[in-house]
């Protein structure tokens, strides 16, 4: 059994906060476990609590579309949660549920290792960009320990907020080039030595 098929089960056992008591399911996250790229949400919906499975509703819609905009598939990536249960209500997650859940995220950061992670929505970029306000880094990315954060809207943003949508798409489509630069870097092999004819 992989690792995070086990570390599944253990979210799936935990009763920290108050809203593990009305779930349906918890949400773990899903997709590849040695994926390159990270989503990060913020939690569960309705539609995630019933599948246990992340963004299935209709902002996991919207999802689908920007990772097939960059030629991705779900099973390609990786896309997580701040936290693994939905809160009552679809409320915002509280700092105590957040603090209570971020072992978890933790460990499937550690898990996967991803090189790229990127934030959707308040909730996890100002896990990795404190102080910051999302309108205005949105579309930046960071670089820390080798790893590349990058913040994003929420899909969601753009279903309430249609003028976000392309604004989304287009901080979507800097993730390749923002990744392959990054290989660039981190995969640059020294210049073959010259021969020198009185080397032989
Ligand atoms: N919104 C999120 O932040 N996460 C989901 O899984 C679904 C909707």
């Amino acid at each position: 059994m992989s690792s995070l098929t086990e570390l599944y089960k253990e979210i799936a056992l935990c009763q920290q906060c108050e809203i593990a008591k009305f779930r349906n399911n918890v949400v773990p996250g899903e997709g590849a476990e040695d994926a390159e790229i990270l989503f990060i949400g913020e939690a569960p919906g309705w539609h995630e609590d019933q599948q246990g499975r992340p963004f299935v509703g209709p902002a996991g819609k919207f999802l689908d579309e920007l990772l097939t905009s960059i030629d991705l598939k779900r099973e390609q990536v990786y896309i997580a949660n701040v936290i693994k249960c939905r809160p009552t209500g679809n409320r915002d997650p509280l700092p105590v549920e957040i603090r209570n859940c971020r072992g978890w995220l933790d460990r499937q950061l550690e898990l996967i290792s991803p090189r790229m992670i990127v934030t959707l929505g308040r909730f996890s970029m100002s896990m990795y960009f404190p102080g910051k306000s999302i309108s205005k880094i949105h579309g930046t990315a960071i670089k820390q320990d080798n790893v590349i954060y990058f913040a994003m809207y929420h899909p969601a943003a753009a279903l309430h907020q249609q003028s976000l949508r392309d604004v989304i798409k287009a901080d979507m489509l800097k993730i390749p080039l923002l990744l392959a630069q990054e290989k660039e870097i981190t995969e640059k092999k020294p210049e073959p030595k010259q021969m020198n004819m009185f080397d032989a």
